[in-house]
């Protein structure tokens, strides 16, 4: 999902929201002795921001699997009693917003499929882009897909290539190179964990130790899960690299030929929660140091300086520490309306009223803002925002937003709109300002964005600011997030 403009503010006025929609979260313990289904619970708990579509968790108890999944958020899904129905040595958990499949029960996850060493879980994120590709050739191998998630095919290309005489480290790596796009997994076995990056990690994913022996790993797409549970930071797993957690400890093996790291920068400025860390570093100080830059690079002369809550923060503080312009809340959310999917009254949204931002007048009246947002994507949050706060009393607005103008969808699993939706495809700078209805509006330049991460530049996937896509996309990938159903109807799920 695409970032900020922003699912903070999907109910700013009953719309979906405008940003980039985070494609899932991962995660996995392996840890004999311990209650798992709850570590797995608490796990997808620190990451629900990164899917709210449906939950699940798969477990091993020996040679039998347990899994339960749904829809909805991970406190919706589970409860004590689902909970103690999951035992095992080793849980595998997903948080999912569909990406290729559409947000259907029959596509949550982990994927199971049985194979003749026992059923494994798979949980996935990411995207891959060879997805019919990949479903062509295994139906050729008479295959039977229950979905049309990409997820399901990974895991039933691993479920073939064990089924030809491989064991589960060398099916998997046989499956893996089958595979193109984003994909960082965590698979359960009856006889052990796998962890994996596709060749670009583009997707994060970090491993974790829980305090004890030293054979209880977790897995997790960002360091929070790892907090939540008590686990200590390892080391993240590599792009290109297969972990296998037994009981014997971690193994690694590099699969990929040629790796070339090519982080989703997004996960940086968005996606990720601001207390997850990467390299070493919390990507709420990446974020402050964005806002700095931004300041610099972007001046204006005004009284206070404001966030879009939650995702701006960090931009804001940073920007206000440069500049010397006044930190405030201008905008209040109301953190306790979760996404709904009941839409608000005719009444309700002919008056306008704002269910989770709120401007707070006395703040704003009779002073020049500038409101700080991560991004923008179609722009039509930005124009109810801007507008809110000139109804508050704001004399002049001047937006500044801490990355480079959104211009290309991505296909590596945030759920981004068509080019033709994005509004600095179509649009110059000056014509967005004009189209949101901001005094000034100004983005963070390329160079900017990267050097604040302080690591090499050519590290970070940055396609949707520049459409140089790490990864080539096939034509026809370009046309949906949907494709599956459209290009083959009769294989989709119930
Ligand atoms: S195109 Fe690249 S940088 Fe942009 S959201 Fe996708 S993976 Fe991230």
């Amino acid at each position: 999902m695409f970032p900020s403009e922003s699912e903070d503010l999907f109910d700013l006025m009953g719309d979906r929201p405008d940003k980039p929609e985070e494609a899932c979260g991962v995660f996995g313990v392996y840890a004999p002795g311990e209650n798992i289904a709850t570590l797995a619970y608490f796990g997808l708990f620190a990451l629900q921001h990164r899917g709210q579509e449906s939950a699940g968790i798969a477990t091993f108890d020996g040679s039998t699997v347990h899994v339960h999944k749904d829809m909805g958020l991970v406190s919706q899904v589970f409860n004590e009693k689902i909970l103690q129905e999951l035992p095992g040595n080793l849980a595998v958990g997903h948080t999912r917003y569909s990406t290729t499949g559409s947000s259907r029960r029959v596509n949550a996850q982990p994927a199971v499929v049985k194979t003749r060493l026992g059923s494994l879980a798979l949980a996935h994120n990411g995207n891959l882009v060879n997805t019919a590709e990949l479903r062509d050739s295994l139906a050729a191998r008479n295959c039977e897909f229950a979905t049309t998630t990409d997820s399901e095919a990974i895991a039933i290309a691993i479920g073939q290539e064990v089924d030809s005489g491989l064991g589960w480290m060398e099916g998997a790596i046989r499956a893996f190179q089958q595979c193109q796009g984003a994909f960082s997994l965590v698979i359960g076995t009856p006889d052990g964990m796998i962890g994996t990056r596709d060749t670009n990690g583009v997707r994060p994913l970090v491993i974790g130790t829980l305090p004890g022996a030293p054979e209880r790993y977790v897995l997790a797409s960002e360091t929070c899960a790892l907090d939540i549970i008590g686990a200590d930071y390892l080391r993240d797993v590599e792009p290109g690299e297969m972990v296998w957690i037994t009981n014997d400890g971690l193994a690694s093996f590099f699969w990929a030929t040629q790796p070339e790291p090519k982080l989703c920068v997004f996960e940086m400025i968005y996606f990720a929660r601001p207390d997850s860390k990467f390299h070493n570093d919390s990507l709420y100080s990446y974020r402050m140091r964005l806002g700095r830059r931004l300041a610099i690079e972007t001046p204006i002369d005004a009284d206070i300086v404001i966030a879009v809550p939650d995702s701006g923060v960090p931009a804001a503080i940073g920007y206000s520490q440069v500049s010397g312009i006044t930190y405030a809340e201008g905008l209040i959310k109301n953190r306790y309306v979760g996404r709904t999917f009941i839409q608000p009254t005719q009444t309700m949204r002919e008056s306008g009223i704002r269910m989770k931002l709120n401007p707070l007048r006395d703040v704003l009246a009779g002073k020049r803002v500038i409101i700080v947002d991560d991004s923008i994507v179609r722009g039509t949050t930005s124009r109810k925002i801007v507008k809110a706060l000139r109804d508050a009393g704001a004399t002049e607005v001047h937006m500044r937003i801490s990355s480079p103008p959104v211009t290309h969808p991505c296909f590596y699993g945030i759920d981004t709109d068509n080019q033709s939706q994005l509004i600095a495809a179509t649009k110059s700078v000056q014509e967005i300002a004009d189209q949101i209805g901001v005094d000034t509006l100004a983005y963070l330049s390329e160079e900017g964005m990267l050097e604040a991460t302080q690591d090499a530049t050519q590290n970070f996937c940055t396609a949707c600011f520049n459409g140089r896509y790490p990864i080539p996309v096939p034509a026809l990938l370009k046309r949906s997030k949907l494709m599956l159903e459209k290009l083959e109807p009769a294989t989709v799920g119930s």
